[in-house]
């Protein structure tokens, strides 16, 4: 029988909300796909229809994030927390230092797997402030010879993000885009490499996307296994090993649903709009609901606040669940509420949301 998709309001911090519409075509194509009498799943990763498939996903992360020649585009398995550990393993020696731009727990995490292969050490760190805020890129210092440095575009515990990122020079930018990548348009040749897990706003989790300047490639460590290095991916069009198959089919559809969208400008204004019906729901509650990111350093992604006590958000997070919201609680080290407004949450959602804030408070102050 087939199961109606229940409405629901998913926050969920990841993984998190698919664009209805490619879980439809999705649905659709499961048992028959394109003709073949097979499921996507059930075809060969080296079948001509499998190729089309992700050749037309790696096409479209191209165009839509207008990636440059001179840039690879892989697709990985392991999460981005694989990603912290084959950095340094790929472009960091013994004795050699990296910066670590530390704005949250996913830039810890980064940072400790760097330190089992070389020197990385803190460029800035924001902890003083309980990661509240993105330290200026202008006042940002690196070693000239340092392998890389390494940033966390968009901190999805804490709701920071970054606008304008810095300048390193002739020292590899690596960000770690988990959370807000093609959420608007960048400029990618700013970076030496970006990363990130599929399953915020980009598809189903299973699949790590990797974009890599190919000049890295040969400057990488060879002591590496196979597997692990970024030039066996690249040398085989992420073909080494089977790929995550159906995962890479959903990523396909899901930037196919951003182009007609009308790619990364109108993504971007429409999370512009939908994390400001929220953030105006906090800024006019006189206090009654706090966010936590400072002003200047606010997340389009992630929304972090809280309420004044404990028992107020315990109540404030049980009649939000009764009306439908979902994924709703911060993350575990640090509680709180948290809404994240991926690309594929609806403006909808985030209109009932900031409707339910106010509701809330007007009936509890
Ligand atoms: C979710 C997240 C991670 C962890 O991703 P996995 O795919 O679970 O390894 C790393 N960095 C950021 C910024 C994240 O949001």
């Amino acid at each position: 029988m087939r199961e109606e998709k229940q409405v629901v309001y998913n926050f969920n911090a990841g993984p998190s909300a698919l664009p209805t519409a490619v879980l439809e075509k999705a649905q659709q194509e499961l048992l028959n796909f394109r003709g073949t009498g097979m499921s996507v799943m059930e075809l060969s990763h080296r079948s001509q229809a499998y190729e089309e498939v992700h050749n037309g996903a790696i096409a479209r992360l191209r165009k839509l994030f207008s990636i440059p020649e001179n840039y690879e585009v892989l697709f990985l398995q392991g999460g981005a927390s694989q990603q912290f550990a084959m950095i340094p393993m790929n472009f960091l020696n013994a004795g050699q230092t990296a910066g670590y731009v530390m704005t949250g727990s996913w830039s810890e995490k980064a940072f400790s797997e760097a330190k089992l292969f070389g020197e990385p050490y803190h460029v800035a760190s924001t902890k003083e402030s309980k990661y509240s805020n993105i330290p200026a890129a202008e006042t940002l210092e690196f070693n000239t010879n340092d392998a890389y440095v390494h940033l966390t575009s968009n901190n999805t515990i804490y709701g920071t993000q970054w606008t304008d990122f810095p300048n390193t020079g002739d020292v590899p930018l690596i960000a770690d885009m988990s959370s807000d990548i093609m959420s608007k348009p960048i400029d990618v040749s700013q970076f030496g490499m970006i990363y990130a897990g599929a399953q915020k706003n980009l598809g189903p989790s299973g699949v790590t996307v990797v974009i890599i300047r190919k000049d890295l490639l040969e400057k990488a460590n060879e002591q590496v296994p196979a597997i692990l290095k970024y030039a066996t991916h690249a040398n085989s069009n992420s073909l080494y090993h089977t790929p995550p198959t159906f995962g890479i089919y959903m990523l396909g559809e899901v930037l196919g649903w951003i182009e007609e969208l009308g790619g990364l400008a109108a993504i971007q204004k429409r999370n512009e709009e939908k994390a400001k019906l929220i953030y105006d729901a906090i800024d006019n509650s006189a206090g009654f609901y706090v966010g936590h990111a400072a002003p200047d350093s606010r997340s389009l992604m992630n929304i972090t606040f809280r309420l004044a006590d404990d028992t107020l958000e315990q109540k404030f997070l049980e009649e939000a669940k009764e009306q439908g919201f979902v994924g709703l609680n911060g993350h575990r080290s640090v509680g709180g509420c948290r809404a994240s407004t991926y690309n594929a949450v609806p403006l909808e959602a985030c209109q009932a949301l900031s409707e339910f804030m106010v509701q809330f408070q007007q009936n509890n102050r």
